[in-house]
């Protein structure tokens, strides 16, 4: 074959125009395009390798190497990898045979500024290096044929590129980019080492760079882009070393990573000093292949609660470096997750919008999701190992459960809070995510009791799971609405943190027993009243029913209804709201944070058998005293009553 001239394919000259012309922002991109395709070639000659072992010729050992010229402007990205034929290198770079580049091709508008924005979509591939270069000239010889095959493609990255056949020793393929004058900032080993560290880093190949030197045999700070000197007084040694990283420890097997490794790493991904709580490691195969690694860091971040802040795990596509932050990989309310996955099924140019609606990417999320949850439902199987085999010696622990021990607790105290969310956010796991909750609850001070231990402890006849929410413990253990329920020995859990009462909104049972807020609805503890009790109810209530209309027509402004109850002991009245209402609480934390809550005017409950209230019907301060109570079960919840000034005048006007 004697030189040739050939047209590009017309949808690459339309490419080509694009690329040179949208891109032109985000020029170093095509450092990680060619290098990607240098280790595409490689991964190629190693597979084909597998049934012919002399394609390796004498250089058995692949890498990449990237050089440049100051002088001559260029920069080279050179492979050892499977390089192209003659014909090949007319196929693979003068037409576009990728079904999302044509696909790409055919969504083009003509609309320039519109285009520009599609294309970051899409994979630019080899003609990203016309970003950088007036010309690039690509060598390259195929392994397996003879040194004379060689090829010689050059191309101004217009409408036509040359062909040539040439003499080349080495197989595979040398990438020349004719650096532009406003792109000469990448011929420079600092500029080089610090795209390929952002980018490539992981691609596990070495990439190597010859080892520059001063003049006078001091070796240049990588740091720093001139060492505190002029350029141009270095020079090359001879000597080459690898500038990326290359360990993708999880390309590596498990067995192979070391402890101290996995922690290297995450401090490394995750800016974070303390190591994880644990990791979880896997590749995954099935319809979409992709390798996760996963850590639950041991502290949660300043910025927790921010819900739009950026998560925390990485996108790789192939061991190349795709972004950070890549929100689609987990749901919100695992934010505080860390780590990579790598896929093996996504193009390499995907963007954020597009992996929203990638199926791959939903199996990966879901992969995640459940992958979380099966780690955390370990730490908490063993989180209770010590206690739950005190005193029973015979009972061996493993090491590895041992570590475990005390974790999920840990964990728990840090991101319990943001967890719940799941309960709103994913519906699919709930039941999951119900069984990994835990509360302190009216018997249990720590935050211990799950909805399983609270079922396991239940009464003879107890029919629901009774809560109540609070803004401190205090005021949650304290509550006027617990006293009926301290006092026949029930359970109440006390739920304090701000998600809870609209996360339970989503939870309306566990494991077939319903929820039960006891600061909601009237109280019907069902069977654990006796027919006595309810009788002896139901005639106080009667004979306070003159007492009733009047305290409603007292207080028809702050009160919804006021009715007799059961639920009080010691305190005279408290306050409750409807069934399917929402607290009074909620209501108080949404009006603090500035938005808008309904309305809602509580039910007064009072305890006909209490001193104060069997002495309101024939009081003549009755309509003080009315207010006083009302008043007072709002400070009892913890709320403030609408006008404290008149509060403290009926109080003081009794006291008196
Ligand atoms: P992609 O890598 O997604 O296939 P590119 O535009 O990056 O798309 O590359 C186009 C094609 O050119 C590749 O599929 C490959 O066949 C060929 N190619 C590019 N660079 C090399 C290289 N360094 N060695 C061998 N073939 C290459
Ligand atoms: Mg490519």
């Amino acid at each position: 074959m004697s030189k040739q001239t050939l047209s590009f394919q017309a949808e690459v000259a339309q490419l080509l125009h694009l690329v040179t012309h949208s891109l032109y922002s985000n020029k170093e991109i095509f450092l990680r395009e060619l290098v990607s395709n240098a280790s595409d070639a490689c991964d190629k000659l190693r597979f084909e390798a597998i049934n012919n072992a002399a394609l390796y010729e004498d250089a058995p050992n692949l890498e990449v190497r990237v050089t440049f010229d100051k002088d001559a402007k260029t920069l080279t990205i050179t492979d050892n990898g499977i390089g192209m034929s003659q014909q090949e290198a007319i196929d693979h770079l003068g037409t576009i045979a990728k079904s999302g580049t044509k696909d790409f091709m055919s969504k083009l508008s003509g609309d320039q500024k519109a285009d520009s924005q599609l294309i970051g979509q899409f994979g630019v591939g080899f003609y990203s290096g016309f970003i950088v270069s007036d010309k690039i000239t690509v060598e390259s010889r195929r392994a397996g044929l003879k040194a004379e095959e060689g090829v010689r493609w050059v191309s101004a990255g217009a409408g036509d590129f040359e062909v040539d056949t040439i003499t080349r020793a080495q197989r595979g393929t040398s990438v020349i980019l004719h650096l532009r004058e406003d792109a000469l900032e990448y011929a420079n080993t600092w500029k080089l080492k610090s795209v390929i560290g952002k980018y490539s880093d992981h691609i596990s190949l070495p990439i190597l760079m010859e080892k520059e030197e001063w003049k006078d045999g001091e070796l240049i700070d990588p740091k720093d882009e001139n060492g505190g000197r002029q350029p141009g007084a270095m020079v090359k040694t001879g000597e080459w070393e690898a500038v990326n990283k290359g360990n993708a420890i999880w390309a590596r097997a498990k067995k192979d990573v070391t402890a101290e490794e996995y922690n290297e790493f995450y401090k490394q991904i995750s800016h974070d000093y303390e190591p994880p709580l644990a990791h979880s490691h896997n590749r995954v195969e099935g319809s979409t292949e992709y390798t996760q690694l996963l850590y639950i860091p041991s502290k949660a971040p300043m910025d927790l609660y921010n819900r739009d802040k950026a998560r925390g795990v990485k996108l790789y596509v192939k061991r190349v470096f795709i972004m950070d932050d890549a929100e689609a990989l987990l749901p919100s309310y695992l934010r505080f997750i860390k780590g990579v996955v790598d896929s093996a099924d996504l193009p390499l140019n995907v963007s954020r919008e597009l992996l929203q609606e990638s199926r791959d990417v939903r199996a990966i999320r879901e992969g995640n999701t459940k992958r979380v949850l099966s780690v955390l439902e370990n730490l908490a199987q063993h989180d209770s190992h010590s206690t739950a085999t005190e005193g029973d010696v015979t009972d061996v622990v493993s090491e590895e459960d041992k570590a475990k021990e005390g974790k999920y607790s840990k964990f728990y105290a840090e991101f319990g809070a943001v967890l719940k969310e799941g309960l709103g956010e994913d519906f699919s796991n709930k039941d999951r995510i119900a069984k990994l909750l835990r509360f302190a609850s009216s018997t249990t001070d720590s935050v211990s009791v799950s909805f399983a231990d609270y079922k396991a402890r239940m009464k003879e006849g107890q029919e629901a799971i009774y809560y109540i929410t609070a803004e401190t413990l205090a005021a949650a253990k304290n509550s006027p609405q617990l006293e009926v329920f301290k006092k026949k020995g029930i359970e109440v859990l006390l739920m304090t943190d701000r998600v809870d009462e609209w996360a339970l909104n989503y939870l309306h049972d566990f494991d077939g027993t319903p929820l039960q807020s006891v600061a909601k609805g009237a109280v019907d503890l069902g069977k654990l009243q006796d027919e006595a009790e309810k009788k002896a109810a139901e005639e106080a209530a009667e004979a306070f029913k003159p007492v009733l209309a009047k305290l409603k027509e007292a207080l028809k402004d702050k009160a919804d209804d006021v009715r007799v109850t059961t639920r009080l002991v010691d305190s005279p009245a408290c306050l409750v709201v409807q069934d399917h209402g929402m607290s009074t609480q909620l209501a108080r934390l949404l009006k603090q944070a500035g938005q808008s809550a309904p309305d809602v005017k509580p039910i007064l409950e009072v305890n006909a058998e209490h001193a104060l209230v069997k002495k309101l019907g024939g009081s003549v301060h009755f309509h003080d005293l009315a207010h006083i109570l009302f008043d007072q079960a709002l400070l009892a919840e913890g709320g403030l009553p609408e006008d404290p000034a008149a509060y403290v005048k009926r109080v003081n006007a009794l006291l008196v």
